[in-house]
């Protein structure tokens, strides 16, 4: 941290912000010359930040050089992390999900035919909501725990493990019983204690980056589910809201190169949500395996016209099935795999 003085600081308003570091143990280095001086501070972060120096007399302005996360951070740990989902699917490192499924869980005969055309086109897990996050009370929210039951009926029928977007933190232990990966979802992302509790349970966490979330907020929040104790969280560019209105939302594929610079941690893409149009789904797929993303995440639906939620974004299985077979070539081009195990 550096703390810059006001030009003309007295020697008092300096020597109080040096006292006051060191009497929280930090080190103060000042440099400068006749007009201004700078406090260079090391010390454990929490409490250098903590010390609210911003307002005293003299002080012009605290910068902050350290970042406010630190697990998630690639300097913290250099390699990739790679997530482990079920017994055979994993996710990072080389290893690509293929996450497909509808937005909704909606009847037996649907999560059936959905899950085995998509386990036939050769996706990694299963996704499909119980649990919906609706603009509008008067919408489908979802089917609850029969929704749970029936996608993993249909995922054990064809060996898939599932992912599920936990709602509501009330909700955490009876999704986990059913659930493979726990979805926290883009208007969730800084449900501080949610992602507090997920850092406590055994499950790995899709965290899907908030509506006008940051880079470092998407991290910070990561974050937190890391300092619980969890490591397995896989991070989800889902699309940002910007002035644009033709396509759902904005995806940020500059943001999956960046976060793969800045953390360890696994990045899918969702097009499905970013762009809310169908005819834009595949492309973005293939845009996002060849920015380094670790997989991606697509809307399904047997019956798109009849579907209780974002039908016009969801693919038909063989519309799904012919991206699938356009994904291989690049992800060999990665030098990936897809994360069967
Ligand atoms: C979803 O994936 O089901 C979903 C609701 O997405 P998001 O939270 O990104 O809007
Ligand atoms: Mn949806």
């Amino acid at each position: 941290m550096l703390v810059v003085m006001r030009d003309h600081a007295s020697r008092e308003e300096i020597q109080h912000v040096v006292d006051l570091l060191e009497e929280a143990g930090a080190q103060a280095h000042l440099s400068g010359g006749e007009v201004k001086t700078i406090i260079g501070v090391i010390g454990d972060r929490e409490t250098v930040y903590g010390l609210e120096l911003q307002g005293l007399p003299g002080v012009e302005e605290v910068i902050r050089v350290l970042k406010p996360y630190k697990l998630v951070s690639r300097d913290f740990k250099p390699e990739d992390t790679v997530v482990h989902v079920g017994k055979h699917v994993s996710v990072g490192g080389g290893a690509i999900a293929v996450i497909a499924g509808p937005c909704s869980v909606e009847s037996e005969q649907q999560m059936l035919e959905v899950a085995r055309s998509c386990k036939a086109a050769g996706a990694t897990m299963l996704r499909g909501g119980a649990y919906k996050p609706r603009t509008s009370p008067y919408a489908f929210q979802g089917m609850g725990v029969e929704g749970l039951r029936l996608l993993r009926q249909a995922a054990d029928e064809v060996g898939m493990p599932i992912v599920t977007e936990v709602l509501d933190v009330r909700d955490a232990d009876t999704v986990a019983e059913y659930a493979d990966v726990l979805q926290v979802g883009a208007r969730n992302m800084q449900n501080f204690m949610m992602l507090d509790e997920l850092g406590k349970m055994g499950k790995p966490v899709l965290l899907k980056r908030g509506l006008s979330a940051t880079i470092e907020e998407v991290l910070s929040a990561a974050e937190y589910i890391l300092k619980g104790g969890n490591r397995d969280v896989v991070l989800c560019e889902r699309g940002i809201r910007t002035f644009e209105t033709y396509t759902r939302n904005t995806l940020d594929l500059a943001a999956v190169a960046a976060l793969k610079g800045l953390t360890h941690l696994p990045i899918v893409v969702d097009p499905s949500h970013a762009t809310g149009r169908r005819e834009l789904v595949a492309v973005m797929c293939r845009a996002a395996i060849v920015a380094g993303a670790d997989g991606v995440m697509v809307e399904v639906h047997p019956d798109p016209e009849h579907a209780k939620c974002d039908g016009p974004q969801s693919l038909v299985p063989e519309d799904f099935a012919e991206l699938m077979s356009s994904l291989t070539p690049l992800i060999e081009l990665q030098g990936a795999t897809l994360g069967w195990e």
